[in-house]
């Protein structure tokens, strides 16, 4: 059987798809914002997608690395924010690590995956356990790096299963950040009462790699 792969026309359906998504839940985005933050996180993301979205037809999707670089860049330049640099170097540092791949399976989806994490852990400063978007990342790379060593790593359906995990995993991890005390960004300055709340960013990257699953059909 066939490894299981995600092209370049795959990675744009997924940018598209993730901009109709966080248009779609820039209401919640904003709401869960307003509890621990400013009320700008939906804004922040429906925008910095929407700007993604119109790049894409410009973009090289022969060059994954590449056009995930760009992304980087683009978020850079419109989110703003606090998460407007952290994604712009989650995504930028991703697409460093797959440099001129032109398509990603899943050894290198996740070791592009791990790249990010670790660019927005050197940018941010944030452990998990902090209330931030790292604690949806971690458990969505520890996933899929469990996927390559799980048996069946190179079935054809592996990317998708792996995919499916580390979406669900994101989410457990989203929601973990409910209890938690934000020690990191904006909502560190509730102190005490930034609990009982669900972190903002934790919640849109569990959106993101839920559309990237969707895209590869899980
Ligand atoms: P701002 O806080 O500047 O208004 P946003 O509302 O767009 O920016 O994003 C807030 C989100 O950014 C938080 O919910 C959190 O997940 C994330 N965040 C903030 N500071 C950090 C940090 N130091 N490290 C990782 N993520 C962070
Ligand atoms: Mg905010």
């Amino acid at each position: 059987m066939q490894t299981q792969t995600l092209s370049g026309e795959q990675i744009a359906a997924w940018l598209e798809r993730a901009a109709e998504v966080l248009e779609r839940e820039k209401a919640l985005l904003t709401e869960l914002d307003a509890a621990i933050g400013d009320s700008d996180h939906g804004v922040n993301m429906a925008r910095g997608f929407a700007a993604v979205r119109d790049r894409l037809g410009r973009l090289d999707r022969g060059d994954v690395g590449a056009l995930l670089r760009e992304v980087g860049m683009t978020l850079l330049s419109t989110v703003g924010g606090a998460s407007g640099p952290l994604y712009g170097t989650l995504f930028r540092d991703a697409g460093q690590r797959v440099a001129g791949a032109a398509a990603l399976d899943l050894p290198a989806l996740a070791g592009c995956l791990e790249a990010g994490l670790e660019g927005v852990r050197r940018r941010g400063k944030a452990s998990p356990g902090d209330k931030t978007m790292v604690d949806a990342l971690v458990p969505a790379v520890d996933a899929l790096k469990a996927a390559l060593s799980a048996p069946g790593a190179a079935d054809g359906a592996a990317l998708r299963d792996a995919l499916g995990r580390a979406a669900d995993a994101a989410r457990a991890g989203a929601e973990a950040t409910v209890p938690l005390i934000a020690r990191k960004g904006r909502a560190s300055y509730l102190g005490e009462r930034s609990a009982g709340h669900q972190d903002p960013g934790a919640t849109s990257c569990w959106l993101l790699l839920r559309s990237l699953a969707a895209t590869a059909g899980a």
